[in-house]
């Protein structure tokens, strides 16, 4: 875990610990709306939809698709040099939401608009499990 000192940890809040504590589990939680049904992220207090404040936690099913992406090949600090070059994409969740994160486990010259993708998760501390998205086969 060291690999990742010097990095730039998230820093739960009141509304997204429970999202952080599913990644822990490993378990991509997403808050649904109970009056409209709708998805959202990231975690806010009301529902951006229809601002009901009757979300509940669900799990996501961790499928979606790159929505779009760039490729990083300078390191905005020494900590993410080791990383480089490195995918960094809007993943199009199938709950509708979108997600930065990364595509790992893939050549950047293979990423491509639309690709499928699948969750998985990169333990950075005892603390913090960082969702990652990886090529998801048919
Ligand atoms: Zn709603």
């Amino acid at each position: 875990m060291t690999q990742h000192a010097g990095k730039n940890f998230p820093r739960p809040t009141q509304e997204s610990q429970p999202f952080w504590d599913g990644c822990r589990n490993g378990e991509l939680l997403l808050q649904r709306c109970s009056d409209c049904g709708e998805h959202q992220f990231y975690p806010r207090m009301m529902c951006c939809h229809c601002n009901s404040d009757a979300l509940a936690w669900v799990r996501a099913s961790g499928h979606g698709t790159v929505g779009s992406y760039t490729v990083v090949r300078r390191p905005v600090s020494q900590a993410y040099a080791s990383d480089t070059p490195y995918i960094v994409a809007l993943i199009v969740l199938a709950e509708g939401p979108t997600m930065m994160s990364n595509v790992i486990a893939c050549d950047p010259a293979d990423v491509a608009i639309g690709m499928p993708v699948e969750v998985t998760f990169e333990q950075w501390s005892e603390q913090i499990t960082i969702p990652m998205f990886r090529p998801r086969r048919a």
